[in-house]
């Protein structure tokens, strides 16, 4: 008897096959809550992988997150999907949906870039300047009093986000 190695990753993920698993509405309602989805897990044996979190509410962050789980085809398909939402629709609600698109949008959701920029947003916007050179100095403006940064820091911001 064969013993199966079971890999377990949390980031990484190759894209699933989302196809027509949802309907186009709970599809796009999912779309809106990839950033309420955490600890996304994913659990390999042989070919077949299942992957599992947790799905803050949309309408009560205080309230216990949903426990959201996909199990997948060979090929990486939907095969089924499980929430203890309410909704009850045979894990094909919104929570999954989420999942299933976070899965497939992780780099741009919680890009390690992005978390470390979140994280340290001084030295992000440092970086975005040459070093030992004012913004004053880099444009060649005149000495504001007091210092004017304020609209080239909020482009950063705007940077930040997207
Ligand atoms: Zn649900």
């Amino acid at each position: 008897m064969a013993i199966m190695a079971t890999i377990k990753i949390r980031a990484g993920f190759l894209p699933i096959e989302i196809a027509n698993y949802f309907r186009e509405s709970t599809s796009s309602k999912g779309l809106h809550l990839i950033k309420h989805i955490l600890h996304v897990e994913e659990s390999s044996v042989d070919v077949k992988s299942t992957i599992l979190a947790k799905c803050i509410p949309q309408a009560s962050i205080n309230k216990d997150p949903y426990r959201v789980e996909i199990t997948l085809t060979p090929e990486r398909k939907i095969e089924d999907g499980h929430c203890n939402c309410v909704a009850r629709i045979s894990g094909q609600c919104k929570h999954v949906a989420a999942l299933a698109h976070y899965v497939n949008r992780e780099r741009t959701v919680s890009g390690t870039d992005s978390a470390q920029q979140w994280q340290k947003p001084s030295e992000f916007r440092q970086s975005l300047y040459p070093k030992g050179e004012t913004i004053e100095e880099l444009f060649h403006l005149p000495p504001a009093e007091p210092p004017s940064y304020s609209s080239d820091l909020s482009e950063a911001d705007d940077f930040l986000k997207i």
